[in-house]
């Protein structure tokens, strides 16, 4: 495993000097309550493996909605993981992170210019996740057009030794002087684990949030095996055309009964 040695800020030494009080953390990740993927395993399933995993930290980002279940998060809190707010939202088509907000606000924004509302109020984070991958969903451009909204960049479990869409990603954060978190975006929990975050930080939502911010944190990545990601990304396709297709079905249910003529539907409902 790679050790991407971030160092930001003050913060000049190697994580050796961190053995107390550093956090493995993951600020990425999906379960089966998104409301936009298919995905096997729930939060509580996703939970029980991190903290197997040494995990001190996670964030279950879903599809614009957060998890708010007070129950999750003592379930997490007996397991010695701190489960932190948060949601992947679409922000004028982009996907961003949104770490440690409050749900009503973190669902209710939709600009740039909502974005740059909720900073001045609150004291989250904002990650760019994935932000020069290739797709619509993914900042590109708008990173620099809103550099001042985000903390840090994401470094993404999706890479190979030949491919890579996150050096540039890096060296934007390095260029702009954002710190860089590791990141599962796991959709497949047989992502998790390769690509992580080590921050030096109380066991805290507030305090891994402001440990971030001062850039006492590094990414430990290590490039994922063809075979793996052929799997991972495999599924997530098959995953997604399934949902399609349900979609799809359920359209045609709705279409059915609303074509059925007005005394039929008296006898059937
Ligand atoms: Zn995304
Ligand atoms: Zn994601």
């Amino acid at each position: 495993m790679l050790n991407c040695g971030v160092t930001q800020g003050n913060w000049s030494e190697t994580n050796t000097s961190w053995a107390e009080g550093v956090l493995k953390v993951d600020f990425h990740l999906h379960s089966g309550e998104d409301p936009v993927d298919l995905i096997h395993h729930d939060a509580a399933m996703l939970i029980d493996r991190a903290a197997a995993a040494g995990y001190g930290a996670l964030a279950i980002t879903l599809h614009d909605r957060q998890l708010d279940d007070s129950s999750l998060t003592a379930f997490a809190r007996e397991r010695g993981v701190v489960l932190l707010p948060g949601i992947e939202r679409t922000i004028e088509g982009k996907h961003v992170l949104l770490i440690n907000f409050a749900r009503a606000a973190a669902e209710s924004i939709f600009t740039f210019r909502d974005l740059e509302w909720l900073k001045s109020r609150a004291n989250g984070i904002v990650i760019a996740p994935h932000p020069f991958f290739p797709g619509a969903s993914c900042l590109g451009r708008q990173l620099d057009r809103h550099a001042h909204l985000f903390d840090a960049v994401e470094w993404s479990y999706f890479w190979t030794k030949r491919l890579d869409f996150n050096s540039r990603a890096a060296r934007w954060a390095r260029a702009h002087g954002k710190p860089i978190v590791g990141n599962s975006d796991t959709h497949d929990i047989r992502q998790l684990g390769r690509t992580h975050s080590l921050v030096a930080s109380e066991a805290h939502a507030d305090a891994i949030c402001a440990a971030v911010r001062d850039g006492r944190v590094e990414v430990a990545t290590e490039p994922v095996p063809l075979s793996e990601l052929a799997l991972v990304l495999g599924g997530m396709m098959l995953r997604h055309r399934l949902l399609h297709v349900k979609q799809l079905d359920l359209e045609d249910e709705r279409r059915v009964r609303r074509n059925r003529p007005v005394a039929a539907r008296a006898v059937s409902e």
